[in-house]
Parts: C-alpha cells; structure tokens; sequence
C-alpha cells in the first residue's frame, strides 16, 4: 500500500509510537509484580495460597497469589517441578516467551518495527522526490491543511447545489452503489477566470473530507513527447492508491482543444496524446471508487467534443460572473477579516462593480486595505475604495502625470467623452458610472464604464448600442480633430465592434439580409465561408458610424462640456457625468 507523503508520515509516526508503548508493556510488565524469595514462594504454595504459576525456561517465574499480588521469583528448573506445583493444586501456564525466544522476540519485534518506519519514512520521501522532479505543479492537499467549505463561496448556488450532491457520492459510494447508481466521474465547470471554479473544487474536496490533487492543463503542453500522457497516468495511479479523492484538473482547454481536422500540427497531437490517456483513464476507473476529476476552463465552446461525452465530463455547470447579490455576498465576505469604516457601503460597491468576478471583488478589498495600510490610516473608508477601484481596473496610476502631452489629454477626452455621450444617447437605461482620461500601465488611453442593465438576453437592439459606443471614440476624434488626425487608439473599439457585428448577423441570426444561418458552423466545417457576411459586417458598420457621428454633432456641446471637464478632473464619476449631460 502507497500512500501520499503527510499521510505516510502520520502513519510512520503512529505506529512508532504504538510500539514503542508495546516493548513498554512487554518488558516492564513484570515492574508491578513483588520480587519474592524462592523459599517465601514455596511457603506459598504449601499454604494454598498461590493461584497460577507461568512456567518456562527463563531463570525468573512469574505467577499470580489467590490474593491477587503478582510475584516474581527464581525458576529452579527442575523436572518435577511442574508436577510439584499441580499436586499443590496450582494453576500451571506453559510460557514460552519468557525463554530465550521470549528475550529475543522484543528485540526481533523491535527490529522490524523500526524497519517498518524506516521504509515508510524512506519511501514516502523518495516518492516526494519523485514528484517535485515529474509532477513540478501537482499539489496534494489533504482536506486538514485548508479547509474550505461551501460557505467560503458566495454566489454561484445553482453550482453549489450541484456540487454538494457529490460530497455524498463520494462519502458513501457504496450507498449510490446499492441502487445502481453511478457517480459522475466528471464535472466541467466554465465561466470567466476568477470566478471561484478552483475554490468550489477545493470545497468539494474538503466537505467530503478527501485529499485534492491539482494540475494545470497548461503543464501538460509543451513538455516531451509522451510525458504529458505519463504524468496523467501517474496522477491517476496515484490518486487511485490513495482511494477517494477530487482531482481538479485547471485550464483543461490546453489539452483538450478541439481537434480541427487539418488544422492539427505537432504541438496539439502531444495534446492528442494526453487528452487520450485522460480519457483512457477517466474510463479506467471504476464506477463507485469515489474519485471525482473536476476540470475547469474559460471557454467550454473551444473543447474536444470526445471529453463531454457521457462516462467522461458529462456534467456541465456554468459559473457565471456574480450578479449584483452575489458581487455584495463576496464582497462581505472578503471584508470579514478587514477593519472597515462605517461610511463603507458596500451594497454601493457591489453596484459599481458590473462584471467583476470574485477574485476581482477580492482583489479590490485587497488594494483598499493596502491604501489603508500605506497611508497609515485606521480603517478603510470609501476614499480607499475609490482609490483601489481605479487600479483595480486599469492598473496603477503612472506616477507622473506630467509626462502626458497636452494634446495626448485632448484626444483622450474626447475619446472617452464620445463613448460616455453615445452610452447616454442610445438608451436612458445606460449608465456611466467613472470616465477617466489617466493613462494606465496597461497602456490604456483612458476609459468610459458603462453599465447595462442586468438582465438574461441581450436584444439586437442591446447590441446595435453596443456597437455604436465602441465607435463612438473613433467618431469624436474625427469630428473634433478631423479625418487625417484620428488615433490608433480605438484600435480595441474596433475589433469590439467588428466581433460584435459578426456575431451579431453571423452567431445570432440577426440580420434580415444574411438570414437565419449560423456562420459558426460554415467556419468549422469545409465549406467555403460566404464573403457577404464581411460584406454585411462592412455596411453595418459604415452606417452605424455615420449615425454615431451624427449624434455626436448634434450634442457637440454637451461633447465639449464633458471632454473640458475631463481634461480639468482627468476622471469623473457618475453624478458629475449627469450633471453634465443632463438631458
Ligand atoms: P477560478 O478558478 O474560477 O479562476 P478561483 O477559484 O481561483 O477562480 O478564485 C480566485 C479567488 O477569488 C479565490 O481564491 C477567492 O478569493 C476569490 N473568489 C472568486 N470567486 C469567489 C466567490 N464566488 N466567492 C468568494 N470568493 C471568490
Ligand atoms: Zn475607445
């Protein structure tokens, strides 16, 4: 039996204590009993008074009075002296461990004990040096080392319940396994990074109470040929020696992308091989061992159909960005540990943080307490906050401003002044909660957040908005400055708006002229893709940027007003935006 390393140790440590408690007792056992004189115990047994004696061949006998005292005496070792004692009516117990053998059996007993140790410690280590040179990023956590649980989630409850479902599973196989029913062997959670896939793997891990194994499927690229397939096998050896346990399986895109006919080179088919091994071994695997292999990615679209077949990852669950409940629930929690102020609203917070994922949220709590910490101040207000969600979202401050030109600003401005205008022109349920013109170290001109109403589905309408705010910076440099001094810097807004547009007519089946057909699937297959969907993609967004330039124009002033302001401040917020464009 193998056992990982904390476990062996544990083991190694408590039977060397058991044993050591044993030779304890085997050897010192007789303490208790009274050394009498060979003479005083012949007395004894004259006058009836001894109960049992324990005969070997050792020079001392031990036996037991009627009264219940325990002695110890010199064996004399003769022939008829076992007789003696019968005809004396005394219990005789043959002994033999009290011989030579007796003697030699502790030490032999101990002897193995500290062999047994010995390989246990031996081997638990050279395992562990097996493992940092093979398995470089596979960490084992045994649920004792971190515990967290479903509480240390917020949000996600739909995920949650999923996953607590499988706690049980594993606990209790055998349970399931009564009637007939068999445990997921795999569970794809997908979602934007940060969300808390790791941290839901993790919880699941613990409440059952079993060890948790982790790799990256980003490790297994770009290694040897054929030690990406080995490494998982190791895993899965490993995992299986140890019985139950969760083996989460991050960024499982890397190995299992899609396979695209020809498009397949060299590096993938290493990918090929891995992805097989895995799945040769989630199909390995019996059904009620209570091994779970949890994978996480970003984009579950992109990955090899084989993996979510049934048997494999056949269960599927999202874990979405948090939704203003949530963002408050993480936020709270996260601020648990933190001396915050009373003028902190954090439902307030949680408002102005549209698609944030947690580790975002964390991360802004994070920053806030750091300002806190620097500035020396006792609690962590809203001034914090403010300051943290800046560099939150675009990284820190550049330290001298000066060194942005003043016509860098103007741009800027205007720039940000155009997106933040056309998000308040195209629909009054837009809101724009912080412009900014600082440059990050992103190497961002500035930017204008704007939040759209939570809800589901997005409308075309949604989407033809979105597209005219993501041209609407290009269309305020135009405007303002003219043709031949417009910026790379709306090189981002237009690869927004073109992916937009394609999806839009290509994805969503919203355009009358293209119909109802689904581009994605012409792109994935041999047919030659149809060139009017660029053709159409071209028009949309010709005609949208000259509606978009037209708003412009007609709110020239309010577009003036803004960019000032903004050069002036550098960033406004949300009510100083309102109070300027108070239409
Ligand atoms: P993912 O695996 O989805 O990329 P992680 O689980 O690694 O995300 O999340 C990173 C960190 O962000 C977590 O350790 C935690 O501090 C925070 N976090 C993310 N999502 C949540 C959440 N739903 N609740 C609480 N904390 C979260
Ligand atoms: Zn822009």
């Amino acid at each position: 039996m193998k056992l990982n390393g904390k476990i062996k140790l544990a083991i190694a440590f408590i039977i060397t204590i058991a044993l050591f408690i044993c030779i304890y007792f085997y050897l010192y056992r007789n303490n208790e009993a009274k050394d009498i004189s060979y003479i005083e115990f012949m007395e004894y047994v004259e006058s009836g008074e001894v109960k049992e004696v324990k005969l070997n061949s050792s020079p001392k006998l031990t036996g037991k009075l009627k009264n219940g005292t325990e002695f110890i005496t010199d064996n004399p070792r003769t022939e008829n002296f076992k007789e003696k004692l019968l005809l004396s009516n005394v219990e005789v117990i043959e002994n033999t461990s009290g011989g030579i053998a007796g003697q030699i059996i502790p030490v032999v007993f101990m002897l193995a004990g500290v062999g047994v140790v010995l390989y246990i410690i031996r081997n638990g280590s050279k395992q562990a040096e097996k493992e940092m040179a093979n398995m470089a990023n596979m960490e084992a956590e045994t649920s004792l080392s971190k515990r967290i649980t479903f509480d240390d989630v917020a949000g996600n409850e739909e995920a949650k319940e999923s996953l607590k479902e499988l706690v049980d599973f594993i606990r209790e196989p055998e349970k399931y396994a009564k009637y007939g029913a068999r445990m997921p062997r795999g569970v794809i959670l997908y979602g934007p990074p940060g969300t808390g896939k790791t941290l839901l793997a993790k919880a699941l891990a613990s409440e059952a109470g079993v060890p948790f194994y982790a790799v990256s499927g980003s490790d297994f690229i770009q290694v040897y040929a054929g030690l990406g397939a080995s490494r998982i096998r190791e895993l899965f050896k490993k995992a299986k020696e140890v019985g139950k346990s969760v083996i989460f399986i991050d960024e499982i895109d890397a190995l299992g992308k899609a396979r695209k006919g020809a498009n397949s080179n060299a590096g993938s088919e290493e990918g090929d091989r891995t992805l097989n091994a895995l799945l040769t071994e989630m199909s390995g695997f019996k059904e009620n061992e209570g091994i779970i292999v949890i994978a996480a990615t970003n984009r579950i679209d992109t990955l090899d159909e084989a993996l979510l077949r049934p048997g494999r990852f056949d269960r599927q669950i999202e874990i979405g960005l948090p939704d203003v409940n949530a963002r408050y629930n993480i936020l709270r929690l996260h601020s648990k540990n933190k001396p915050i102020s009373k003028d902190v609203d954090l439902r307030k917070v949680a408002l102005e943080t549209v698609y944030f994922s947690g580790a975002k949220l964390e991360n802004l709590l994070n920053e806030s307490a750091m300002i806190a910490a620097r500035n020396k101040d006792n609690m962590i207000t809203m001034e914090h906050i403010n300051k943290a969600y800046f560099n939150v979202l675009v990284g820190e401050e550049k330290k001298d401003r000066s060194s942005i030109t003043k016509e860098d600003k103007e741009i800027t401005a205007y720039h940000e002044a155009g997106h933040a205008l056309v998000t308040k022109r195209v629909s009054k349920k837009n809101k724009v909660t912080k412009v900014s013109i600082i440059p990050s170290t992103k190497g961002m001109g500035g930017f204008s957040l704007n939040i759209p109403p939570d809800k589901m589905y997005q409308t075309k309408k949604d989407i033809e908005n979105n597209i005219k705010i993501a041209l609407g910076g290009r269309a305020a440099e135009e405007i303002i400055f003219g043709a031949d001094y417009i910026t790379t810097g709306a090189s981002s807004d237009l690869k927004k708006a073109t992916e937009m547009t394609i999806s839009m007519i290509g994805s969503y089946g919203m355009d009358s002229d293209l119909g109802l057909i689904s581009y994605d699937v012409i792109a994935n297959s041999n047919i030659a893709m149809d060139s009017r969907l660029v053709e159409r993609a071209k028009a949309i967004l010709n005609s949208f940027y000259e509606e978009v330039k037209n708003i412009l124009l007609q709110n020239k002033e309010y577009l003036d007003a803004l960019a000032h302001k903004l050069i002036m401040e550098e960033s406004l917020n949300e009510e100083q935006i309102d109070k300027i464009l108070d239409f």
